[in-house]
Parts: structure tokens; sequence; C-alpha cells
């Protein structure tokens, strides 16, 4: 038999450059340098993720491995794809830790709930073991290889540790789930809407001819005005509500009513059959998500951390 890869016909993939993305679920991305390929993401199930990983192999070996977020279809493929060196921003590394899938027993339950099909065998799902980052950076990380620049930097938006992965010379962002293409309300549970709007405004400043989103096809940059305007609706539709006086739990229990569909995407029949049991559970938490943050000042909150009051004084006039 001989190694299960990806055709390079796959209508998912999609070359730009020397950089591919692969839309699955979520969309994995690569860029192959003459020393090594640098991988963004990847398939969840795995089975998927080693088609992918040999499918890189053929063309170079896996030197870095970049995960954007903390949400575990994100998160999976880590011990698959097997790269030199799995790298998080510090933000994402804690929260691999303490999220739903923070144990590798936890991690099979997920991956089992989730797929319910043949790209989660259960012979691979059996043995599956959480990889934890080997690197972790702040604010930003820059490299080169194989004389191609790279630079990372976090971007938090949907998750607080978001990172976004800038191929320069491919002229490629990897933006993973800051950006959902559409105008449909973007999944909010783990995100900071107030720095989400504003790394929309660093990723429009860049000079790229792709963005590469986490859920759909690499797309350019009209589609940061979509993401925005859907943000900003969602931010509304929650504070029109709390000026009426509704409380969390109501906000949260009306939920988002009727929603629109996300445009298909060539990778639209990878997703697993277990998403739309909990899309609705997404969009309730995204709005409490938003109602907390009602109570911080966009341009920022100084106030989230406070002294607590002591009487240093009332000590002294006691000596
Ligand atoms: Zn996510």
């Amino acid at each position: 038999m001989g190694i299960d890869t990806l055709s390079k016909d796959d209508p998912r993939l999609f070359r730009m450059g020397d950089a591919y993305a692969f839309v699955t679920y979520p969309t994995a991305g690569a860029v192959i340098t003459r020393e090594g390929a640098v991988l963004i993401d990847g398939p969840m199930a795995p089975a998927v993720a080693l088609r992918w990983r040999n499918f890189v192999r053929e063309h170079a070996e896996i030197r870095y491995h970049v995960i954007c977020e903390h949400h575990e279809d994100h998160t999976a493929c880590g011990s698959v794809i097997e790269a030199d060196l799995l790298v998080t921003s510090e933000v994402t590394a804690l929260e691999m830790s303490s999220t739903s899938a923070r144990s590798d027993e936890q991690m099979r339950r997920t991956l089992r709930g989730w797929g319910r099909n043949c790209d989660f065998d259960d012979a691979l799902v059996a043995g599956y073991r959480i990889r934890r980052p080997n690197l972790t950076y702040c604010n930003r990380l820059s490299f080169d290889l194989g004389g191609k620049r790279f630079v990372i930097f976090e971007a938090p938006g949907h998750t607080r540790g978001s990172s976004i992965v800038h191929a320069v010379d491919d002229r490629v962002a990897f933006v993973a789930d800051n950006v959902f293409p559409g105008t449909c309300a973007p999944p909010a549970q783990s995100a900071n809407p107030w720095a989400w709007l504003q790394t929309l405004g660093t990723l429009e400043a860049l000079d790229v001819d792709w963005y590469v989103p986490g859920h759909g096809d690499p797309m350019t940059r009209d589609c940061i005005g979509d993401q925005r305007s859907a943000l900003l609706e969602l931010i509304d539709r929650v504070r029109d509500l709390r000026r009426k006086g509704w409380s969390r739990e109501q906000v949260v229990a009306e939920g988002l009513g009727e929603r629109r569909l996300r445009p298909r995407h060539s990778g639209s029949d990878d997703t697993p059959q277990a998403l739309p049991l909990v899309a609705e559970l997404i969009a309730r938490n995204s709005l409490g998500n938003i109602y907390d943050y009602l109570d911080e000042h966009p341009s920022g909150h100084p106030f989230a951390r406070r002294d607590p009051c002591v009487d240093y004084d009332s000590e002294i006039e006691e000596c």
C-alpha cells in the first residue's frame, strides 16, 4: 500500500506562490521553502491531518507548525503533523491547558463526539495524544526560513490569544477565525470584540494578495469589511437589548433567532456532523460574552485590576 496523501488535483487545494491552503475542517495552510515548510493550523480529523502531513512532506520537511487559537478544531492536529517546532502565542498555550480538551482522554472524547465518520477512525483516535507547544511567543515572532520571511503576531479577536501568520514573500496572511467569510454573526464565545475590531484594521493594512480564513476558501481584502459589519451587527444587537434593560440570561436565552447560512466553500462537505448540534450553544455563548464586554470601554479597560485598599495610615498610627 502506498502512502496515504492528497492528490495535487484535489479541488480543496489552493496554491498561492509557494503557499497552499487546504480547505477542509478547518482550513490548513503551508508555505514551502527550500529549507523546510511552515504549517498553519490543520485538519481536525486525524486521518485527514495524516494525509495533509504526507502531502507536505513530499515537498519539504515540516519545521514550524503554528496553531492560531486554542479551539479544539485547530489544536487537534498538533500531534499528528509532528513538526520540529509547535508554535502558539503564550495566551493560546495557557488556554489549551484549561479548555474542554485539556487531557488526552478529553481530546479523544471530543474527537469521537465530533467525528462520527471514517476520518475520525477509532484506530487513530484510540492512540491519540495531545502535543503541547514547544515554542511560545508574546506580541511578535519573526524569522527567515529558506530565504523567505515570516511574521507571526498576536491578533486578539476571535480568541484572546489568536495569531496571524504573515508569509511576507508569498504575500499571504493566514488569519484563522479572525475572518469568517460572509456576513453571518461570527462565533464570539471566546472573543475580545474590541481588540477584534482593531485586529481587522491591522489585517487590512497588510501588503498581501490573499487572506486564508480558518473556515473557507482564500479571500481578498473586501472580506474584511464584511467581517467588521457582521461583528458590529452582533455588538449592536446585544447593546440594544441591554439598553432596554435585558439581563445577560435573557439575552442568552433569546439567542440569535433565524440565522443566515454561511456561503458554501470547497471544504464544506468536511464539516463534522456534530457542528450543527452545538452551533446554537456557540451562538448563545457568543451573545453572553459580548454582553460582558459591554462593561469595558472599547479603548481598553485600565481598571480591570485594582490594588485592594490597605489602610497603612492606621497601621502607622497604632505604632
Ligand atoms: Zn475558533
